[in-house]
């Protein structure tokens, strides 16, 4: 696969006046589908404690998705709740806000509400929107879906590029951001690659996972190709060790 420049994508018909944004739910109050203790399985803060906040509500439908009780409205609807903040132990300084895709909720809410001098925030967010108001108060864990997530939604062609650009553009020279490419298989590697390239992501920024959500998936006899792609390529891998731990149980 290959992509069209940058600039050409931003000034592309098919992106002006169309209005091809997700709904953004911001004003319900019930959004909340799980909110548990927990360690970060992932990325940057492995095996951090971290209190999990999932937002219920998605603007993508991913083919392997596995948090389809956060996205698809007949799964959830009926069951979400408000954000607990009293259940926030006070020594816990990392807060997840995970989904579904977060930043269709009003996140700074919630932050400012949790904020204490030393908690970190950290959103998982599939990187199709970029919501430049709040950007500097959260460290983003964005995972830009592959052809391989078989969407079934067109939102995510129409607007993933453009969106990327601007994270990438945002990323450079900074901390609070990294990209996580969830791997199918070795024929994902070139669609990764052509990405980190036309969007000069840094290489330090890019962590490559096996998809599963099963422990035997990330085995290492399973996912020794990826730790090679990253020795040979300079990228970072990250094991999914919630899945290792505890396979596809949720509320762990
Ligand atoms: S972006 Fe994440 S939560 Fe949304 S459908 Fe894809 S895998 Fe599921």
């Amino acid at each position: 696969m290959r992509y069209i420049a940058v600039n050409s994508i931003l000034q592309s018909p098919s992106f002006c006046g169309l209005s091809l944004g997700p709904r953004i739910f911001f004003m319900k109050k019930k959004q909340i589908i799980e909110q548990f203790l927990s360690i970060q399985g992932e990325g940057r803060s492995l095996g951090r404690l971290a209190y999990f906040i999932r937002f219920a509500g998605c603007n993508l439908r991913c083919g392997w998705c596995d948090s389809l009780f956060a996205v698809e409205p007949s799964l959830f609807q009926g069951k979400a709740d408000e954000v607990r903040y009293h259940e926030v132990p006070p020594y816990c300084d990392l807060v997840v806000m995970t989904g579904g895709e977060p930043t269709l909720f009003d996140l700074k809410g919630v932050r400012d509400r949790l904020l204490t001098p030393t908690r970190i925030f950290e959103v998982e967010s599939n990187a199709t929107r970029f919501p430049e108001a709040i950007v500097d108060d959260f460290v983003w864990n964005l995972s830009p879906k592959l052809s391989s997530s078989k969407q079934k939604t067109e939102i995510h062609d129409r607007t993933r590029l453009q969106s990327l650009a601007q994270w990438a553009t945002y990323a450079q020279g900074r901390s609070n951001v990294m990209f996580k490419f969830v791997m199918t298989g070795p024929s994902d590697f070139a669609e990764i690659l052509e990405l980190v390239k036309t969007f000069r992501i840094s290489r330090d920024q890019v962590y490559l996972m096996a998809e599963g959500q099963s422990s035997s998936t990330q085995k290492i006899e399973n996912v020794a190709w990826i730790i090679d792609l990253c020795k040979k390529e300079g990228f970072q891998y990250s094991p999914r060790l919630h899945v290792i731990l505890w396979g596809d149980q949720r509320g762990v």
